[in-house]
């Protein structure tokens, strides 16, 4: 053999594929396809790919495998127009999009197929390579993530924009018993999902000044005159439905200079001057931010807002240009919802677009602006209700708030009419706060220019219109609604929890995946003992997963068979993770005593990360942590008690945690958790819930019914009362020995090495106001808990509510929540793509792809 004759390198052999138009869904086609990109895109050969490499090569092959379907879509859509809904959300908390994108293909084995003739016989080991994208904080950046997802499987067109940060939500270590943040670079070895288009960037302006002229007709105009300029660049993710064709589009945008250098500058020598603007834009959407509240760097914040709201509007007006359809009609072809009130600078700029570059009248362009958005509230939080002052804004913004002022002006010369001589409720609904420093309230903007305000749950719905808006509501009964929380069953459970999957495919089929109200089904097994001991060892099995992360990730082993507490989350007084905190105390307290008989063993496991700023949840992520070192080390506890902090709480992790739960703590003070989506994860992977009637948990046990849920705490109105009457947290520390004796051995340092400040900022706290209530719910959370003790100890009983909470979970699909917004407010109906593909036509035609084997 010659030595310079080359050797068989798995090299692939142009033009001899299979499959040259990407589409083939087999496993042949799926390990053409990653040869080619490791060859040609990655500059690889197989024999040398790492397991990144083998990554970023599965990902490029299935990503092709959604571009006919993208682009079908698109051209489907031009050609044949209807409603688009344009979902604006200042964070789409995406999670990884490998494995998903296999399940919705339904190439799952056929990839694991792919990968063994790599060497890979785990496809989990290339899965779990890939870093998700935090572009946001939590629940509410997750929530439109699965909108847009069922927004895809129901076959609706829609559009997703927002910001592509460089740098998301930080992650989380966990040093000596802190958080400590590191900063995400989710883009550092390349992200594969992600395609920019250059070509179609758009122009966005800040500060600067207004003019007035007369146009060509001698009609009074006005323009602005910015000082500054943007140009956001569109990155598309595409978002394939569940085995249908249309895949949505994710449309995130990042802040470009308008000019790499500013050649003046450059010219006259000031060579860092004249980089220096490159810098300014760029910094736009450099990273994402926390949700704290603090006051912080707004201006940056503003400027992102009003960044990627001004490139989204101008791009569905130009997507309206290129088919020739009169700007009149946008609001047939556009159905836009404001995610928060983030997104909610639209009003005013839509306005502007209207009434500056299209030359519409007043009365046209509020008509349009009206007929096309919808606003959702998240929070009755006040710290969380944004507010701008008239300084700031004026000066970012100078158009926006002659147009704010002018909405502002109309809008109350109608409350003028209804009202007559009532100044207060003028100044109630104003868009104007004059109470402290001028400022802009944006949710009233929002509420003003919507056709629909909703809340995320019932309760969250009713209290919107009762507390945080009445007069509004007054205003416009018919305006607010409801429309409850879902989260997608797909990530959250077919995706996410195989292993039950299986079992529920057995039993009553798959149809639960598209249309999860067939989960009903299973009632039929409630009362089947064997069906119920499977049922048990299979959770017993899937739990054996997050054991061995348990023990990878922090050293503990725990044992499979205790029950699985969890509460994951953010960190947040609301939420009360100190009230889980308090009572592991008491129970480590009653093994202690000898007064625990009864007492089922559990898992006390938390997860969830803490705004920067945010010092209370810091410390209480450490005291989480403090009072596990005690509990670990101790040999009384073998057995009974374990507590786990889990660092880097994201949607990776939630994908392993939430399927292995046995109990969901849903215990936020009522009356604050607007709705929760975690709930229903847990609550469709079988885990029972302990909760306040706060949020989606009082529709949580509507559905389940009342012996399935373990309630405790005070209502809404109990709250209400216990705040009216002044509330004193030494009332019942003093009506409590239990309740004395948990914050005694905190106050002696028990749970940090006898340092006795380290926690007294909590402690001062808890006893001195206790702003969210931990104390007063104490003692019911304590009794809910025995309760779940016993239940626990009754295992038929245990996995017959177990069953029937997966059973009852059909409300909780986010295809429902879509449902109800299509039909309700957005007007927006189903258009099935068909795929024709010139090349291997047999194998794509039609809708239906090919089921999962
Ligand atoms: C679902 C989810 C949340 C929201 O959880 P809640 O319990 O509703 O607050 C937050 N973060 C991640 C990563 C999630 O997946």
């Amino acid at each position: 053999m010659n030595d310079h004759q080359p050797r068989n390198l798995s090299l692939p052999t142009p033009g001899c594929f299979a499959d040259p138009d990407r589409s083939g869904l087999t496993a042949t086609d799926v390990f053409d396809g990653m040869t080619e990109h490791l060859f040609y895109t990655l500059g690889k050969l197989a024999p040398s790919a790492s397991r990144h490499d083998l990554y970023m090569a599965l990902s490029y092959a299935v990503r092709d495998r959604l571009m006919t379907r993208y682009l079908a879509g698109i051209e489907a859509i031009a050609a044949n127009p209807k409603r688009i809904v344009a979902y604006l959300s200042a964070e789409f908390l995406i999670g990884p999009q490998l494995g998903n994108n296999l399940l919705m293909l339904g190439i799952q084995e056929e990839a694991a197929e792919a990968l063994k003739q790599f060497g890979i016989n785990d496809i989990e080991e290339i899965l779990d390579v890939e870093e998700e994208p935090g572009l946001g904080n939590g629940g509410l950046g997750r929530l439109a993530a699965c909108f847009l997802e069922s927004l895809a499987t129901l076959e609706i067109p829609a559009t997703g924009y927002g910001i592509r940060y460089e740098f998301g939500i930080f992650d989380q270590l966990i040093r000596d018993g802190w958080q400590v943040e590191i900063t995400d670079k989710w883009l550092k070895a390349g992200w594969p999902w992600e395609i920019p288009h250059p070509d179609q960037a758009c122009f966005v302006g800040f500060g600067g000044h207004t003019e007035s002229y007369r146009d060509h007709q001698g009609a009074y105009r006005v323009r602005w005159i910015p000082a500054e300029h943007a140009i956001g660049v569109p990155h598309d993710v595409p978002v394939l439905g569940y085995r249908v064709n249309t895949c949505d589009r994710l449309r995130l945008w990042r802040a470009d200079a308008t000019e790499s250098f500013d050649f003046y500058a450059f010219n006259s020598g000031d060579y860092y001057g004249a980089v220096e603007e490159k810098v300014g834009s760029e910094t736009l959407c450099k990273v994402l931010y926390p949700n704290d509240g603090t006051a912080k760097g707004r201006q940056l914040r503003l400027k992102q807002q009003h960044f990627f709201v001004s490139c989204s509007l101008q791009d569905m007006i130009r997507s309206l240009d290129a088919r020739g359809i009169p700007i009149q009609e946008f609001p047939d072809h556009w159905a836009v919802q404001l995610n928060d009130t983030h997104p909610s600078i639209a009003v005013a700029e839509l306005m502007r677009l209207l009434l500056d570059d299209k030359h519409l009248e007043w009365e046209a362009a509020w008509a349009i602006t009206t007929a096309c958005l919808s606003y959702t509230n998240h929070t009755l939080l006040p710290e969380a209700l944004e507010k701008w002052g008239l300084d700031l804004f004026g000066s970012l913004l100078p158009r926006h708030l002659e147009l704010i002022f002018e909405i502002n002006r109309r809008f109350l010369q109608q409350v003028r009419l209804r009202h007559p001589g009532n100044e207060g409720v003028l100044r109630r609904l104003s868009i104007i706060d004059e109470t402290g420093e001028k400022a802009v309230r944006m949710a009233h903007l929002a509420t003003i220019a919507s056709h629909h305000v909703n809340g995320v749950a019932a309760l969250h719905s009713d209290l919107v219109k009762q507390e945080l808006f009445p007069e509004f509501a007054n205003h416009w009964p018919d305006k607010f609604t409801n429309v409850t929380n879902g989260v997608t069953p797909r990530r959250w459970l077919a995706l996410a929890n195989p292993q039950l999957s299986a079992l529920l495919n057995e039993t009553i089929g798959d149809g639960w995946v598209r249309n999860l109200e067939e989960l009903r089904q299973l009632e039929r097994y409630a009362d089947d003992g064997g069906f119920l001991e499977n049922w048990g060892a299979t959770k017993l099995s899937v739990k054996r997963h997050l054991t061995h992360y348990i023990h990878r990730h922090t050293g503990v082993l725990v044992d499979p068979a205790s029950m699985f507490d969890v509460q994951v989350k953010r960190i947040h007084e609301y939420k009360r993770q100190h009230l889980n905190a308090l009572q592991v105390i008491a129970q480590y307290l009653r093994i202690k005593n000898g007064l625990a008989d009864g007492q089922a063993p559990r898992t006390v496991i938390f997860g969830g990360k803490a705004a920067p700023g945010y010092a209370m949840a810091k410390l209480i992520i450490r005291f989480i942590n403090g009072i596990a070192d005690v509990v670990n080390a101790d040999p009384d506890m073998d057995g009974r008690l374990r507590v786990i902090f889990l660092a880097d709480y994201n949607v990776k992790l939630g994908e392993r945690v939430y399927p292995s739960a046995d109990l969901s703590e849903q215990i936020s003070t009522a009356g604050l958790e607007a709705s929760g989506t975690g709930n229903m994860k847990f609550m469709m992977n079988g885990a029972l819930t302990i909760g306040t009637l706060d949020g989606a948990n009082v529709e949580i046990r509507e559905e389940v019914g009342d012996d399935n849920f373990f309630l405790f705490g005070r209502t809404t109105e109990g709250i209400a009362r216990l705040r009216e009457e002044g509330y004193r947290p030494w009332d019942h520390i003093d009506a409590s020995p239990e309740l004395r004796e948990t914050l005694n051995l905190i106050e002696y340092g028990h749970f940090s090495n006898g340092d006795t400040e380290l926690f007294r900022p909590l402690l001062e706290n808890l006893i001195g106001h206790d702003p969210f209530f931990v104390l007063a719910d104490f003692k019911a959370y304590l009794e809910a808990q025995e309760a779940v003790s016993k239940a626990w100890n009754d295992r038929p009983l245990w996995n017959r509510m177990s069953l029937l909470n997966t059973a009852r979970s059909g409300k909780f699909s986010s295809d429902r929540s879509i449902r109800d917004y299509a039909e309700r407010i957005w007007r927006a109906e189903t258009f099935p793509v068909t795929i024709t593909c010139q090349i291997d036509e047999a194998q794509v035609k039609g809708r239906q792809l090919p089921a999962p084997q």
